[in-house]
C-alpha cells in the first residue's frame, strides 16, 4: 500500500533531500509513472524543482518557474489538477530542457494544497500517451496531502536553492473595508478555531468508516435538532444555513468522496479535510457569490465534522486567550463579540462584516478596530499568527516584517498619543477663537456607548440610535425591555439631555429575527417612518415605553426619514395620544417634551418653513440626505466615494437649512458623519451649524479643530467661494488649504 509505504519513508530518520528523494521513487513506481517531481513554492514566488524521479538529477534545486509559467506553473496559480495525454501539445506547455523532460507525453500534475495555500506542485509523467483515470488523479492529490504536511513542517527549508525561502507562511498584506477605527497589533485568535489534523494515515480502514459514520451520524442530528428548535441558535446559524447544512450532509457525492478518501488509507479526519480541500480549491476560484456562499457552508460542516472526530473544543477558551487578541473569523454576530473579554481584544477581522453590519456598530462601540471584507482570511492564517489592523485604512498585516511591525507600532503609539491630549481637551469649553460657542454632542444607541458621554465631555446624546437595541437582539425586544433601556440610558447619564430617534429600521438596517421584505431599492423603500406610520401598534408601543421612562425628566423624540409634513403630523398626533394614555393612568408625565425631525430626505430643503413652523428642533441626517441628493448608495462601495459631502451643491444645501432655522429661531443640529470630520465640520461651521453630534473618538479631533478655528473667517471664506458659482464638485482643497494657512488642525 503506497499511502503505508509513504509514511514509513516520512518518518526515517534520513535527511529530508533523501526522503524527498524516496518519496518520488515510491510515487512513480505505484503510478506506473517514468516520472516523479516535486515542485515547492517559494518566497519569491518561484516553483522549485526539489525532487524528481525520471527527469535530469542535475536540475533538482536549479530548474525553477513562475507562478502561471508552463504546466506546473498554471497548477500552482489555478490551484487545480491537470491530466494531458499529450502535453506538449498544451498551449501553456514550457519546455525546460536541462529537465530532459521532452520525451513524455502523458502528464499529471495537483497542486499541493494546505488550508487555500498553493504550497507546491506534484507531477506523474508517462512516455506513451495516456489517460489518467479519475482514481489516479484523487489518488495523487491524496499524495499531495502528504507533502503539504512536509512542507508545513519546515523541513525543507534546510534544503532550498541558497539565498530563498520557501513561501510558506509569507507575510501577507491584505485589503478589505475600513469598519471601526483605530490600529491593532497583536495574535490571531480564529473564532472557530480549526482542527489540527495530527493523524494522516490510518491502520485500519474499517474502523475509520465506523468513526466517520457515527461523527455523521452525531452531527446530522445535532442540525436536526437546531432545525426543529426553529430559531437561530446563534450567528449564522439561520435557518437556511442549517438547510443547506443538511442538504451537505446528506450529499451522497460527497459522502461517497469521503469514503473513497478512506479507502485509499487515511483516517476519517484526514478524508474529511482531503474532501474539504478539493471543494474549496474547485469553489474559490467561482466569482459566483452563491457557489462562494456554499463553499462557506460547506466549510462550515467539514469543520463541525472535525470538531466531532477530534474531539477537539469549538471555542477559544478565556485562559487561551492572548493578551491581545485579534479575533478572525468569517461572519460573526454582535452577541458573539461582547462574549470576549474586552480587556485582550485588540482587533476584528472578518471574512463578511461590511461597515453597516452588526457586529460593525458593536465594534465601533466598543472602540475595537475593525477591517470586513477581506476574502479568504481565514484560509490564510493559522492560530496565533502575527497580525495587524488598521480599522482607518482598511488594511491587515499577517505575519508583518520587522519594519512593517515598526510602522505601525509607531502609528499605534501616536494615535494613543493624540487620544491623551484630546483627553486633556475634554473640560475645555468648545469655543473658536472669536467667541462662538459650538454644541459638540455624541451618537449613540446602546448601554456600552455610554461611558463615553463622560470620557469626552459632550453635551448631550445628540442622536440616540434606539434600532441597535433591535438589531443586536437575538428576539424582537418587548415593551418592557425598551422601556428598561430607555430609563437605563437617563439614569445612567441624568445630567445630560438625550434626544430618543424612534425605529429606524428598513433600507440598510435590518432585523435578524425578522423576514426581509424582498424590495427592489430598499433604500427607497418601506423604512424608518413609513413602517411606524403604516404599523401604529409598533410605533406606539415605543414611544409609550419612552414617555414612561421619561416620566418627570426632560424628554425629546425624533423621528427618521420623515418626507412630508404631514408624516410629522401623523407621528405627532400618536405621541399625544400615548401621552394621554399615560394621564388618564396617572404615570408621572415628562416635564418637558420636544418632538423633532431628522432631515435626511430632499424634498424637506423645499418645505422647511412649514416644517420649521410646526417641529420643535430638527437633525440633518447627512448620511441619508447624502445618498439621496447624489442618487448613491451608502453601502455600495462603487459610488459611495464618488461624490464629495464638500461640493458646493451640497453645502448650499445645508446651508438653506441653517438660514431658514435662523428666520425661524429653530434650533438644528448634523449628526451625520461628517460631523465628525474636522474638515467637514470646519465647513459646516462655515455653512452656519452650531451643534454638531457624532461618534464619541470623534469628539477630540473636532474640538481640537475648532479651538484654533476664527468662525467668521471661516464663514466669509464659505460664503464667498459658495458665491463664486465655479462649478466645482469639491471645495475640499480650498478647505484644506484655508486650515493650513490658519493653523487649524485638521
Ligand atoms: C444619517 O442618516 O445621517 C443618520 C445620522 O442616521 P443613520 O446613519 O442612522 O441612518
Ligand atoms: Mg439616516
Amino acid at each position: 500500500m503506497l499511502l503505508r509505504r509513504l509514511r514509513e519513508a516520512m518518518a526515517e530518520p534520513v535527511s529530508a533531500q533523501a526522503r524527498l528523494d524516496k518519496i518520488v521513487v515510491h510515487i512513480a513506481s505505484n503510478m506506473v509513472a517514468e516520472v516523479c517531481s516535486v515542485y515547492v513554492l517559494r518566497d519569491d514566488g518561484r516553483l522549485e524543482l526539489f525532487a524528481t524521479e525520471g527527469l535530469n538529477r542535475e536540475a533538482v534545486h536549479l530548474t525553477t518557474m513562475r507562478s502561471g509559467e508552463g504546466l506546473v506553473g498554471r497548477i500552482a496559480e489555478t490551484a487545480e489538477s491537470l491530466a494531458l495525454s499529450d502535453a506538449q501539445s498544451h498551449p501553456a506547455f514550457s519546455y525546460k530542457p536541462e529537465t530532459g523532460e521532452e520525451i513524455y507525453h502523458s502528464f499529471l500534475g495537483v497542486p499541493v494544497l494546505r488550508g487555500g495555500n498553493t504550497l507546491g506542485v506534484l507531477v506523474v509523467q508517462n512516455k506513451a500517451r495516456r489517460a489518467y483515470s479519475e482514481e489516479e488523479i484523487e489518488a495523487l492529490e491524496t499524495i499531495a496531502m502528504l507533502l503539504a504536511e512536509m512542507v508545513a513542517s519546515g523541513e525543507l527549508q534546510s534544503i532550498v536553492h541558497p539565498g530563498n525561502k520557501i513561501a510558506l507562511r509569507l507575510p501577507l498584506a491584505l485589503k478589505g473595508a475600513a469598519v471601526a477605527d483605530g490600529v491593532g497589533l497583536g495574535h490571531v485568535v480564529l473564532h472557530e478555531p480549526r482542527v489540527t489534523i495530527k493523524q494522516l494515515i490510518a491502520e485500519d480502514p474499517a474502523k475509520e468508516e465506523a468513526r466517520l459514520d457515527a461523527a455523521l451520524q452525531s452531527v446530522r442530528k445535532s442540525i436536526d435538532t437546531l432545525i426543529d428548535r426553529g430559531d437561530q441558535a446563534g450567528p449564522g446559524e439561520h435557518l437556511e444555513v442549517l438547510e443547506t447544512f443538511r442538504m451537505f450532509a446528506h450529499d451522497r457525492g460527497w459522502l461517497r468522496r469521503l469514503r473513497e478518501a478512506i479507502s485509499s488509507g487515511l483516517t476519517a479526519e484526514a478524508a474529511v479535510e482531503r474532501v474539504q480541500n478539493d471543494a474549496r480549491a474547485k469553489l474559490q476560484r467561482r466569482t459566483d457569490p452563491y457557489l462562494r456562499e456554499r463553499l462557506h457552508d460547506l466549510d462550515d460542516l467539514a469543520n463541525r465534522l472535525l470538531h466531532e472526530l477530534t474531539g477537539e473544543s469549538f471555542v477559544v477558551s478565556q485562559d487561551e486567550m492572548p493578551d491581545n487578541a485579534i479575533i478572525v473569523a468569517r461572519t460573526m454576530g454582535p452577541a458573539a463579540l461582547l462574549d470576549y473579554d474586552r480587556a485582550k481584544l485588540r482587533g476584528l477581522v472578518l471574512e463578511d462584516g461590511g461597515p453597516s453590519s452588526h457586529v460593525a456598530i458593536i465594534a465601533r462601540a466598543l472602540g475595537i478596530p475593525m477591517v470586513g471584507e477581506v476574502d479568504n482570511i481565514i484560509d490564510l492564517c493559522e492560530q496565533n499568527d502575527a497580525i495587524i489592523v488598521d480599522g482607518s485604512t482598511g488594511d491587515v498585516q499577517l505575519r508583518p516584517q520587522p519594519d512593517v511591525e515598526a510602522a505601525y507600532a509607531e502609528k499605534a503609539r501616536l494615535r494613543a498619543k493624540r487620544q491623551e491630549q484630546y483627553h486633556k481637551l475634554r473640560d475645555e469649553p468648545a469655543v473658536t477663537t472669536d467667541g462662538v460657542a459650538i454644541g459638540l454632542h455624541m451618537n449613540a444607541g446602546l448601554m456600552i456607548d455610554l461611558p463615553h458621554v463622560k470620557e469626552t465631555g459632550a453635551q448631550s446624546i445628540g442622536l440616540f440610535r434606539t434600532e441597535l437595541q433591535f438589531m443586536v437582539a437575538a428576539q424582537f425586544p418587548r415593551a418592557q425591555q425598551q422601556y428598561d433601556l430607555y430609563k437605563n440610558v437617563m439614569d445612567a447619564v441624568p445630567d445630560v439631555p438625550v434626544t430618543f430617534r424612534t425605529l429606524d429600521i428598513g433600507g440598510d438596517k435590518f432585523l435578524p429575527y425578522m423576514s426581509r421584505l424582498e424590495e427592489d431599492n430598499p433604500a427607497l423603500g418601506w423604512r424608518a417612518i413609513r413602517i411606524g406610520l403604516d404599523r401604529p401598534g409598533l410605533l406606539r408601543t415605543q414611544l409609550r415605553a419612552m414617555l414612561k421612562a421619561g416620566g418627570g425628566r426632560d424628554m425629546r423624540i425624533m423621528f427618521p426619514m420623515v418626507a412630508t409634513c404631514e408624516e410629522f403630523d401623523r407621528a405627532k398626533a400618536l405621541v399625544e395620544r400615548e401621552l394621554t394614555h399615560l394621564r388618564r393612568h396617572d404615570y408621572k408625565m415628562p416635564s418637558s417634551l420636544k418632538l423633532g425631525i431628522m432631515i435626511e430626505v430632499p424634498s424637506v430643503l423645499w418645505a422647511l418653513d412649514e416644517m420649521l413652523a410646526r417641529v420643535d428642533f430638527v437633525s440633518v441626517g447627512s448620511n441619508d440626505l447624502m445618498q439621496y441628493l447624489f442618487a448613491a448608495d451608502r453601502d455600495n462601495r462603487r459610488v459611495s466615494d464618488r461624490f464629495d459631502p464638500l461640493a458646493p451643491s451640497v453645502l448650499r444645501a445645508l446651508k438653506s437649512i441653517t438660514d431658514k432655522a435662523a428666520i425661524h429661531g429653530a434650533s438644528v443640529t448634523l449628526c451625520g458623519e461628517i460631523g465628525g470630520r474636522p474638515l467637514e465640520a470646519m465647513a459646516l461651521i462655515g455653512v452656519g451649524y452650531r451643534n454638531l453630534s457624532m461618534s464619541p473618538a470623534s469628539i477630540g479631533p473636532v474640538k481640537a479643530m475648532l479651538l484654533a478655528l476664527d468662525a467668521g473667517e471661516i464663514t466669509s471664506f464659505v460664503t464667498d467661494l459658495l458665491a463664486q458659482k465655479t462649478g466645482a464638485s469639491s471645495i475640499r482643497a480650498e478647505l484644506q488649504a484655508f486650515a493650513e494657512a490658519k493653523g487649524v488642525p485638521l
